[in-house]
């Protein structure tokens, strides 16, 4: 991910760097390129125009300017704007998943998401995940009815993760199977449990209707939305989407692996207001990251 931002940034910072004194002329110049290396990188336009300008208020100032290395300052302020963006430092810990859990078990934690986003996956990881390095009881149900072979897709995924599947009752609604999950959850001491919702191909007023409702039911902690960063700016419309209609604590960009450009996940958190949590980056089970805005921002200023 970044790998052309990256490039971009480093040539721009490069010759900013190299020289001794800077004229304001000459910051404003070199922000005119990071405006265009961010909208080339697919990042949202006005996220790009607040950023910039955000840039440059701090970095005109004479302060800067007259400074012993005023390149430098100048690299310094765009890391820390890029941390702020990407929703700030030390959000949260390194091992785990990042995810709140501070409830009575079992605690429901929700998975929602257009179809193909790589939700099933997910779900999949984040138990691996609870289950190795937070040592909790992990029980997974799916609640897509629509899909014949979704239910059984999670059980298969069940198995080789080495986590429970609550049972398929064939014909049982959404909710109820949520409610079951729960239930079952209580009496089998699970410390959480992961509900992975129906997909659509696109945003349909039933599917919302459909997470709104499994929502009331077991009032989830966390409602995780999984979008795919190679969809760009759509990641982001969709998650906005998600959030406005039934509420996310968090994002799961998944695919990271293959996005080159990176414009989901500079966007999301300025445009939807909501932290990504964790980042996809290969279809195996471990193949799951902490996402640390720091360390976004160190790798993208290389
Ligand atoms: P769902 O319909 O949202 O549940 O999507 P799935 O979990 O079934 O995933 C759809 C496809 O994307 C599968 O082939 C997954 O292996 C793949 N996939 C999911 N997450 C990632 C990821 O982070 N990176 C890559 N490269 N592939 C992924």
């Amino acid at each position: 991910m970044f790998e052309s931002l990256q490039s971009r940034l480093s040539d721009v910072f490069g010759k900013l760097t190299r020289r001794g004194a800077l004229s304001e002329a000459d910051v404003q110049a070199a922000l005119r390129e990071v405006r265009v290396a961010l909208l080339e990188a697919d990042v949202a336009l006005p996220v790009v125009k607040d950023f910039v300008e955000r840039v440059r208020d701090k970095a005109v100032g004479q302060e800067v300017l007259r400074s012993v290395t005023p390149g430098q300052q100048v690299v310094k302020i765009v890391n820390d704007e890029l941390v702020e963006m990407l929703g700030g430092a030390g959000a949260q810990g390194d091992s785990g998943t990042g995810l709140d859990l501070a409830a009575t078990p079992p605690v429901p934690v929700m998975l929602v998401g257009l179809q193909g986003s790589g939700k099933t996956t997910s779900c999949g990881k984040i138990a691996v995940r609870l289950k190795d390095r937070e040592r909790k009881k992990v029980l997974m149900a799916s609640l897509d009815v629509r899909r014949p072979a979704a239910q059984q897709q999670l059980a298969v995924l069940g198995q080789q993760a080495g986590v429970a599947t609550l049972p398929i009752v064939p014909g049982e609604p959404p909710v109820a199977i949520a409610r079951r999950a729960m239930t079952t959850g209580a009496l089998e001491g699970y410390d959480v449990v992961l509900l992975d919702t129906a997909g659509r191909l696109a945003i349909d007023e039933a599917l919302m209707a459909e997470v709104a409702e499994v929502r009331e039911a077991v009032k989830p902690r966390e409602t995780l939305l999984v979008a795919d960063a190679m969809t760009g700016q759509d990641a982001v419309n969709v998650a906005q989407a998600f959030n406005e209609r039934v509420g996310v604590t968090g994002i799961v960009l998944t695919r990271v692996d293959g996005d080159a450009r990176g414009g989901a996940a500079l966007s999301m958190r300025a445009v939807t207001g909501r932290p990504i949590k964790l980042l996809g980056v290969g279809e195996k089970l471990d193949a799951l990251e902490a996402f640390h805005p720091d360390r976004v921002a160190s790798r993208i200023l290389g």
